[in-house]
């Protein structure tokens, strides 16, 4: 018997290995933090596991990678509902963030990790993580709850947003010194700690927010330390706009001039593309995070995933943030991407199920750089699994497992979550969080938030 070793048995496996084999009846042999054996169960060597899981009328899948969240988002959750963007933005998100404490920060990235791991995923990319949030304090949740995940530090010099001069809400202003010396302490304190779980990242704020100049000293920045970057791109019609009137060009051709395109670069959102953008794209090997939910919320468009699909742009899942979407569960994330697109080109064919779950793993192991680590249920992989309840009411019966997952399924009829070949919830209970304190704790959090922050926020109907 090895110490740290697992055993999952009577799986229902998908593997998402190049052949995307399915194992019925399968077991997965994990040995500290690495898969070691995969496969039939009558085929597995006979292993001496410390701790077996039955996973019998379960899936058993790569865990969920979500590239492009707002951890501090989460606290403020449905604060911004039916409302335009620039009111969203303007009245609502930034003004709330604008007052965040650290404590805030660190509170609202336990509960937006609570709901992920609750919810099968097992990585993420936090996009934009400002000073006010505290970064160390954040770094430090991720450490202890288990997650593997990229935290970029917000970037920005300009009070603007896309070709809105001067917009932003003074308590989220920072200058492009003390983002980059925050971002460089944080990258040599953080980069591959926690036994390798965490990165460390550029979070370019958005077209307006950051000055061509400081845009291309970030590109080479991230390359140099051999790093990731992210950034909004194309979300709202603004941003093309802002490029044509200010640089005489498209949204790629911006990006080509101050070298944001490659497969370092993760683009979250990407609406606004014309179709021959998407070669340039696909070319470059640059990222897409699709974020269903957050687009058809904010009436930001359709991106064209079903043509990225065609041209072989890599497109992986975001759940984006509290007041955008408003949660941070994958499969329902999923079951939105597998939908909308058909509608809109009006072909069901188009973004199947399968597609949406390479999505959910292979494609945001891509996009996070570490597809030779996680994505796929693989010998030599780290293992980042979780196993689906597929007795669920609302999963029954369950004939073709994968297309019901996607098309019935929602993250509270995942059972188990494994990141790193550690269990992190069992049986639908937390175990590196205490769900209650969590909650609690955001519920207090938010009351002094909204008070400080002077936020009303009331359903439009009388309340007696
Ligand atoms: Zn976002």
């Amino acid at each position: 018997m090895s110490s740290g070793s697992i055993l999952i048995k009577n799986g229902y496996i998908l593997t998402l290995n190049p052949q995307r084999q399915i194992f019925r009846d399968g077991a997965i042999y994990i040995e500290n933090e690495k898969i070691v054996e995969v496969g039939k169960a009558e085929d597995l060597k006979a292993h001496k596991a410390e701790r077996i899981i039955d996973a019998k009328n379960k899936i058993v899948m790569p865990g969920l990678i979500d590239t492009h969240i707002h951890l501090a988002q989460a606290l403020i959750r449905g604060c911004a509902d039916d409302v335009a963007l620039v009111d969203w933005l303007k009245k609502y998100v930034w003004v709330l963030q604008g007052n965040f404490t650290h404590d805030d920060g660190r509170v609202s990235a336990e509960l937006c990790m609570a709901e992920m791991i609750r919810t099968g995923t097992t990585s993420f990319v936090e996009c934009m993580i400002h000073s006010r949030y505290g970064f160390d304090g954040i770094a430090k949740a991720v450490e202890k709850v288990g997650m593997r995940g990229a935290l970029s530090k917000i970037v920005m010099d300009s009070t603007g947003y896309a070709d809105s001069a001067d917009i932003m809400y003074p308590g989220m202003v920072e200058n492009a010194d003390e983002c980059l010396t925050e971002t460089e302490q944080m990258y040599n304190k953080w980069h591959g700690k926690a036994d390798g779980r965490i990165q460390v990242w550029y979070g370019l704020r958005s077209l307006g927010g950051v000055t061509p100049e400081l845009f291309k000293d970030v590109a080479r920045k991230t390359r140099e330390k051999n790093t990731h970057m992210t950034m909004h791109l194309g979300e709202v019609i603004d941003d093309v706009r802002y490029v044509k009137e200010n640089f005489g060009t498209n949204l790629t051709g911006f990006a080509r001039d101050h070298d944001l395109l490659g497969p370092e670069m993760i683009f979250a959102h990407g609406v606004q593309f014309e179709d021959a953008e998407l070669k340039v794209l696909a070319e470059t090997k640059s990222n897409i995070a699709h974020c269903p939910a957050s687009n058809t919320k904010l009436a930001s468009g359709f991106a064209k995933i079903p043509q990225m699909l065609k041209l072989g742009v890599p497109v992986s899942l975001g759940c984006d943030g509290g007041p955008s979407n408003n949660t941070y569960d994958m499969i329902r994330e999923m079951r939105l991407a597998a939908l909308i697109h058909k509608a809109v080109v009006r072909d069901p064919l188009v973004v199947s199920a399968e597609n949406v779950i390479e999505m959910a793993t292979l494609g945001g192991a891509v996009a996070m750089g570490i597809d030779d680590k996680v994505g796929s249920l693989e010998v030599g992989k780290l293992a980042d699994i979780i196993l689906i309840d597929m007795h669920d009411l609302g999963l029954t019966p369950s004939v073709n497992p994968v297309s019901n997952l996607v098309y019935s399924g929602n993250g509270l009829s995942v059972d188990t979550t494994i990141v790193n070949g550690k269990v992190l919830m069992s049986n639908k209970q937390l175990l590196t969080l205490d769900e209650e304190k969590v909650k609690h704790k955001a519920r207090t959090h938010i009351v002094d938030l909204l008070d400080r922050a002077g936020t009303d926020i009331s359903p439009k109907w009388p309340i007696l």
